[in-house]
């Protein structure tokens, strides 16, 4: 599977910025999309999204217990 060739047939775009070959950057369209992908299909753990019941984003992950923990109510969730 080629990834970049799904990308082109699902949008219509080039994944490349710029017209130098030698020295391809992504766009950044291309590296949006590549993020949805991978939330999608599982490669980045949903833990990315999560959201405290309090509302803050503001987490730490505590890879070692594989639990993260919110950093302004201190509430710790495991196994996300
Ligand atoms: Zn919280």
């Amino acid at each position: 599977m080629d990834i970049k060739q799904n990308y082109r047939e699902e949008t219509n775009l080039e994944p490349y910025a710029g017209d130098d070959e030698r020295h391809p950057s992504y766009s950044n369209n291309y590296v949006r999309w590549l993020e949805q992908q991978l939330i999608l299909h599982g490669v980045v753990g949903r833990s990315e999204l999560f959201k405290c019941a309090c509302g803050s984003t503001n987490l730490q992950k505590n890879k070692i217990h594989n639990s993260i923990m919110c950093n302004d109510c201190k509430t710790v969730y495991a196994n996300i």
